[in-house]
This record gives C-alpha cells, sequence and structure tokens, in this order.
C-alpha cells in the first residue's frame, strides 16, 4: 500500500456502524426491524410519503444528524493526506467522509445531508426540517424528499461513470464495510480487478466477493482494521 499512488476506496453501511448508523443488513441491521420494500422502495415513497417519513426517514434524520466521523472515516482522510488515497466511492448517505476530512466523494446513492420539494423543487438542508409534523412540506406545501436513491432507482449517469472510471484506473480498491449485495455498486470491485487492480476487503464477514474477486480479506471492525494499517504505513514512511 505504501508504494500505491491511486488508492480507491468502496465503503458501505459497515464503515459507520461505529459512529451508531445501523446497516441495513447483519446483526443489528435496519431490516430486522422493516421490510425494505414496505419502507425503501421508491414506490412506497410515492404511495405514502407520510408512512416512509414516520418510521424510517424521521429515525434516519435523529441518527444521522447526530452522527460524527469514527477513526475509520478519519483513517480514510489521513490516507488522502498522505496521498496515497485518491477517490472514496460510497454506498452512504450520511456525510461522514466529507465531514472526516476526504475531498473527493462520490456519493454513489446520493445523500441524506439535502431534501428536495416534490412540487416545487426547492431544497431545504436535513438538518433544518422540523419533523413536528408528518410528513415534512415545503412552504408551496409540496412533500420533502430526501436527496438520495430509494431501491428501484435509477443510479445517476455521472455518478456512474465517475465510479466506473476511479475503479478502472486505480491500483488498490479498499472495500470496506459492505455486503455486497445492492447493485451496481456490487460490480465495481469487479472493475478494478479487471484492471489489475489488488482488490483489499475489510469487513465483519465474507461476502459474495470473499471467494473470487477480494486479494486479501480482512476480518474485523473498519475502525481497528485501519488504525492498524494506518500506523503500519507510517512506521514504513518513517513517520
Ligand atoms: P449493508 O447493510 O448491506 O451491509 C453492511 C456490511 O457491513 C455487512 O457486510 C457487515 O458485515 C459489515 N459491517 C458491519 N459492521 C461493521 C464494522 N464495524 N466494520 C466493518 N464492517 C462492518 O450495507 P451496504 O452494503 O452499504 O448496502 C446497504 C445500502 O444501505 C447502501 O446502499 C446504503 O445506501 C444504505 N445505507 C446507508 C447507511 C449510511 O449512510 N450510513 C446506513 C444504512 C444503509
Ligand atoms: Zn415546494
Amino acid at each position: 500500500m505504501v508504494s500505491s499512488k491511486n488508492i480507491v476506496a468502496l465503503t458501505g453501511a459497515g464503515i459507520s456502524v461505529e459512529s451508531g448508523i445501523p446497516p441495513f443488513r447483519g446483526k443489528g441491521g435496519l431490516w430486522e426491524k422493516f421490510d425494505p420494500m414496505e419502507y425503501a422502495h421508491i414506490d412506497a415513497f410515492m404511495k405514502n410519503p407520510a408512512k416512509v417519513w414516520d418510521v424510517l426517514i424521521k429515525e434516519m434524520k435523529v441518527i444521522i444528524d447526530n452522527a460524527r466521523p469514527n477513526t475509520a472515516h478519519k483513517g480514510l482522510a489521513k490516507l488522502e493526506k498522505l496521498g496515497l488515497l485518491k477517490t472514496i466511492i460510497t454506498q452512504n448517505v450520511d456525510g461522514l467522509h466529507q465531514m472526516a476530512g476526504n475531498t473527493d466523494v462520490v456519493e454513489f446513492h446520493g445523500n441524506f445531508a439535502w431534501q428536495r420539494c416534490m412540487e416545487c423543487n426547492n431544497k431545504c438542508e436535513t438538518i433544518k426540517i422540523d419533523i413536528g409534523k408528518i410528513p415534512p412540506r415545503c412552504e408551496c406545501g409540496g412533500i420533502y424528499k430526501p436527496e438520495c436513491i430509494f431501491f428501484g432507482e435509477m443510479i445517476p449517469q455521472q455518478y456512474l461513470r465517475r465510479s466506473e472510471m476511479a475503479a478502472s484506473t486505480c491500483d488498490i480498491m479498499l472495500v470496506i464495510g459492505t455486503s455486497a449485495n445492492v447493485q451496481p455498486a456490487a460490480s465495481i470491485p469487479l472493475i478494478a480487478k479487471q484492471a489489475r487492480a489488488k482488490v483489499i476487503e475489510i469487513n465483519l464477514e465474507r461476502t459474495p466477493l470473499s471467494k473470487e474477486i477480494s486479494d486479501y480479506i480482512i476480518m474485523g471492525k473498519a475502525g481497528e482494521v485501519l488504525t492498524t494499517l494506518i500506523n503500519e504505513i507510517e512506521h514504513l514512511l518513517n513517520l
């Protein structure tokens, strides 16, 4: 890693677990409580926005408004400062990579920081939204929808293109805290692999990538693994 000039990280919900944001799948995941098709599919939102706001989005807002970067996010920011990490492609919508200091972040599934009025397109920061009344409405009376991609929605072309470009030009891809179940994000490591990058997976469990795509698998919590890796890198760089 020390001699790499272009590391790209693909991150998923697992990297934010140590910041108190539950993942979707796995132990303690949101899908143990909610059925994704009932609450996170675009059709469900369009059919009954009040219900989705009341059960899922309201809870996400409270958690994300209060979340702060953990040692894994800070570790990736440090790798960028050291000139090793170039781009983060994240499936997360929590904005914690930018808060930690990374400057080139592709938010593959959009972000939760902003809401858009479904009537007049007016944008409002999520943190300023009053959840006293559900669903929250814009001055024009339209309902706010978070600027993230729901299941059943297309990934915007520019995110796809930027991710493919980053993946096909990196020499190492770190895949951190993703179950690699959600397409097309899950195929990004394959693009890196086909371009001869080494794929290093950091997760608590094995994933569909572990068998054939990942060159190295480091099992453990993202924060602890990245802290160890960066200590090692700094030692090798005599820092
Ligand atoms: P996922 O919920 O499907 O899987 C989480 C993965 O992280 C699992 O493989 C789990 O083993 C691993 N994990 C859990 N804790 C970990 C830790 N401390 N260290 C390392 N790994 C850990 O997540 P996904 O693959 O990102 O897909 C879910 C979708 O849900 C994404 O599209 C994303 O948009 C959305 N999501 C985002 C957030 C967020 O913004 N923080 C939170 C939940 C879901
Ligand atoms: Zn409006």
